[in-house]
């Protein structure tokens, strides 16, 4: 099996330039090499939410669910309870897992579900053409910002480490064989991973300089993975500013037993004789 395989045919509509090309080809080469270790290419499947991200759905030949907008990991969650054996990787905005489905990103975390995020952080609403996001700079001059945002990003890293996410990386869409890596580890983890993906957005907010400029790899730094404080300390030392080094690579990394693990006790669903997840639940009580 090759890349080209999971091609879907779907004519692609992203800007020429944009970063999700980049994020699209890391993770496609992650699932060839997992699939040659021996995952299986029917167990995958892909939730994304709304904006230029969700897209990636129509271009990977994966089983898919199309979301709402903010709602990603609901989905996510529900098919990870439906059938554990399945490797759910959601893919989310900033606006989307850090506007509006800010609560369900900060539960999943909190819950160690056994899921994957992905977070295409291009730091705007670029379907929309260029508003401010959780995640812009302070100071960011958009849309709906034309005199400069007056807020303070979120740390997207920190706020997941303090919000239980067992498994933190950041990638950057420059540095495909990186964050393939990071992909693969990420999928692989038991429990909650989440994956911050530095992606410019070309045509409205283009950070691609400053990534190739500013980026390391905490491999260099001899980082403890499983260091919850050294963790934080890695991620704090950048938020969203001009002028600063940039760490990427894994920030934690620990093994906790995951919420279908405590939840499910070994039973799967779809041997279950049962019309839903709230009824198996609620026979549970
Ligand atoms: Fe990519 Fe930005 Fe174009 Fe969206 S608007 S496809 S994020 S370059």
């Amino acid at each position: 099996m090759n890349i080209n395989d999971l091609n879907t045919g779907v004519e692609n509509t992203w800007c020429p330039g944009c970063g999700n090309f980049g994020l699209l080809t890391a993770f496609k080469q992650a699932v060839v090499e997992l699939v040659d270790e021996g995952f299986k290419l029917k167990d995958f499947v892909m939730v994304s939410g709304i904006g230029c991200h969700a897209k990636i759905v129509d271009y990977v030949k994966l089983n898919s669910f199309y979301s709402l907008h903010g709602r990603t990991l609901s989905p996510a969650t529900g098919i990870k309870l439906a059938n554990p054996d399945l490797k759910v990787v959601a893919f989310a905005g900033d606006g989307d897992a850090l506007g509006e489905g800010i609560a369900h990103t900060i539960f999943a975390a909190k819950r160690n579900s056994d899921i994957t995020l992905v977070l295409h952080d291009n730091r705007i609403y670029g379907l929309t053409t260029g508003q401010f996001t959780p995640t812009s700079p302070k100071g960011f001059k958009g849309r709906s910002t034309p005199q400069g945002s007056v807020e303070e990003p979120l740390n997207a890293v920190e706020l997941m480490l303090a919000s239980g996410a067992t498994f933190v990386a950041r990638g950057f869409t420059g540095n495909i064989l990186q964050l393939k890596e990071l992909f693969k580890q990420a999928i692989k983890h038991n429990g909650f991973s989440f994956v911050d993906v530095l992606q410019p957005c070309f045509t409205f907010y283009n950070t691609l300089a400053v990534y190739q400029k500013d980026c390391y790899d905490l491999l260099d730094k001899n980082h403890d993975v499983t260091d919850f404080d050294d963790a934080m300390r890695f991620a704090r030392e950048w938020n969203y500013e001009d002028g600063k080094k940039i760490p990427t690579g894994i920030f934690y990394d620990v093994e906790k037993p995951s919420f279908e693990e405590q939840e499910l006790k070994g039973k799967n669903l779809k041997d279950e004789k049962v019309a839903s997840v709230s009824d198996f639940l609620k026979s549970r009580m």
